[in-house]
């Protein structure tokens, strides 16, 4: 194991910048020392080196954070829209001055190429602000229901915010952006694998002069932490994005308070290549939305089906393109991947390559171990397995490394079966140049988001999963939706409410 990280070294200064704020919590608009003494390494991935402490919440500091929220909700919750979309403007220009450090961050602790953090990682978040200003612009907080009742579009209360390592402030903006939109309160609990963003999250967030306790934020453990604030009886919405294993704890865990769930979770994304397709085009599409993020993406297209006319082919272009997919440190510029996060993907990913070859399948490129000229770093192999069956592991389970697996089909009602046959339902991708059939196989998919030859998700569409992909959605006025209750207002004949709330 090499005992410098390059990668912190590089972005010495941004790392120096954050430092003093990993053993602080941000609560009631102070970073307030922890209560605990818990702390969690920071590994950089491309070198394997710690760089880094970050302190971990235990259920007191929780609490304190969630009793912030609490109190500050009695008024927050009757912030007018104004005030809430001034906010969200004063977020985005902090988040647009930080966007550099940001991106250094996030190729320090997840290993995110420097060009990837940046126009990636960072941009959507801004992409987001804008798509949640509309949204809150154009949300009807009150309704007409009939002539004499309305509907009241109410924030639900304190949230409580659960997010993962994988895109780090892509979830939490998608997370903060919609409570603050709908006027709620909120506690986040970040991913204890990527602190760092988190924490410049959260000084983003201070400079962008919200009243004291509307956002609040504790680094910890999921077990420990997320637990606290899951189980938490003033929390009422728990917002999870992160694995289904841990999704189904904490809506478990959530009934008990009767506490609403919305969760984002894992997926197996099927891309259907029909044999009418441009196909080098559409192959190297698939193949670079799977690697991309070095293949630790919720939505990557992950199994790959192709017409049984095509298929060979198909398999000769992704073996070329993965054999040319560069992989590369974190702080080089370009369009490569790099590092997995940490050893447990590393292993997740070595053990998953394995189970392909035990199980059958036809490795054409990559494998285990790491790429020649990587002798330390998480880097995988980006590896192709063909002829893969459909019940196979590699074809059910998420891998999250850059591993594609194609399959053969014959019929559109083949493919529309092998497709839906997966526990998940978060995306799929349709490649057809008859758009009738690519509108009929979409219609019959049982997934949250449809992408037809390659089309990008609207800015601001829902975001979310079918199955064990998760239950609720983010995005735009559907994730501002999330985070409300519905209230109806009905009264007598002889006098008529008015339209009253003006936000
Ligand atoms: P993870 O489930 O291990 O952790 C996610 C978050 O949950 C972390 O903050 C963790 O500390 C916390 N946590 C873990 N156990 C908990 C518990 N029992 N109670 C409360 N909190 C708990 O997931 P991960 O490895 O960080 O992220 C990768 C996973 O996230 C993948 O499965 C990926 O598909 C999924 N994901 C889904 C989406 C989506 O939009 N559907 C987006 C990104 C990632």
């Amino acid at each position: 194991m090499n005992v410098e990280s390059r990668t912190a070294m590089v972005y010495a200064e941004s790392l120096q910048e954050i430092r003093p704020y990993l053993n602080r919590f941000f609560i009631n608009g102070k970073w307030e020392a922890p209560i605990g003494d818990a702390t969690h390494p920071i590994i950089d991935p491309s070198s394997e080196c710690e760089i880094a402490r970050c302190s971990m919440a235990n259920q007191a500091d929780v609490f304190r954070a969630v009793e912030a929220a609490r109190s500050r909700f009695e008024s927050f919750q009757f912030a007018s829209r104004d005030d809430r979309l001034s906010a969200i403007s004063r977020f985005g220009s902090a988040f647009q001055m930080n966007a550099t450090a940001m991106s250094e961050l996030l190729a320090i602790e997840l290993g995110a190429p420097i060009d990837l953090a940046k126009d990636g990682h960072c941009d959507v978040v801004l992409a987001h602000v804008v798509d949640f200003m509309r949204a809150l612009s154009d949300f009807r907080f009150e309704e007409r229901f009939d002539d004499i009742s309305i509907l009241r579009h109410e924030p639900i209360g304190v949230c409580g915010l659960i997010t993962p390592w994988n895109w780090p402030p892509n979830q939490i903006a998608l997370k903060v952006l919609a409570a603050l939109a709908a006027g709620c309160t909120m506690v986040l609990k970040p991913s204890e694998v990527t602190p760092m963003s988190a924490a410049l999250f959260a000084k983003i967030v201070e400079e962008s002069d919200l009243p004291p306790g509307v956002f609040n934020m504790v680094q910890g453990t999921g077990p420990e932490a997320g637990s606290a604030l899951v189980g938490h009886p003033d929390v009422a919405m728990v917002s999870f994005t992160g694995s289904t294993r841990a999704g189904k704890s904490v809506a478990a865990l959530a009934a008990q308070n009767v506490t609403r769930v919305a969760t984002e979770l894992g997926g197996k994304s099927a891309n259907i290549l029909f044999e009418d397709i441009d196909l080098p085009e559409a192959v190297q599409r698939g193949v670079t939305y799977c690697f991309e993020n070095s293949g630790q993406s919720c939505d990557a297209p992950t199994r790959m089906f192709v017409q049984r006319s095509r298929y060979e082919d198909a398999v000769a272009l992704a073996t070329t393109i993965a054999e040319n997919q560069k992989v590369g440190p974190p702080c080089e510029n370009g369009n490569h991947i790099g590092p997995l996060v940490n050893s447990t993907q590393f292993d997740h990913v070595q053990t998953m390559i394995q189970k392909g070859i035990s199980e059958g399948a036809r490795l054409v490129t990559g494998g285990l171990g790491r790429p020649v000229g990587h002798n330390e770093g998480y880097y995988a192999r980006p590896t192709v397995f063909a002829d893969v069956s459909n019940e196979m592991a590699i074809a059910q389970e998420e891998i999250f490394g850059p591993v594609l697996v194609i399959i053969p089909f014959d019929t559109e009602e083949e493919a529309i079966r092998l497709a839906n046959e997966s526990q998940y339902g978060l995306a799929a991708y349709v490649e057809s140049a008859d758009m009738n059939r690519a509108a009929r196989v979409a219609s019959k998919l049982r997934v949250g988001t449809v992408r037809i030859n390659g089309a990008p998700i609207p800015d601001g569409a829902p975001f979310g999963g079918y199955k064990a992909s998760g239950v609720g959605r983010e995005g735009g006025r559907h994730g501002i939706a999330e985070f409300q209750q519905v209230k109806t207002v009905a009264q007598s004949v002889s006098s008529q409410l008015s339209l009253c709330r003006t936000q």
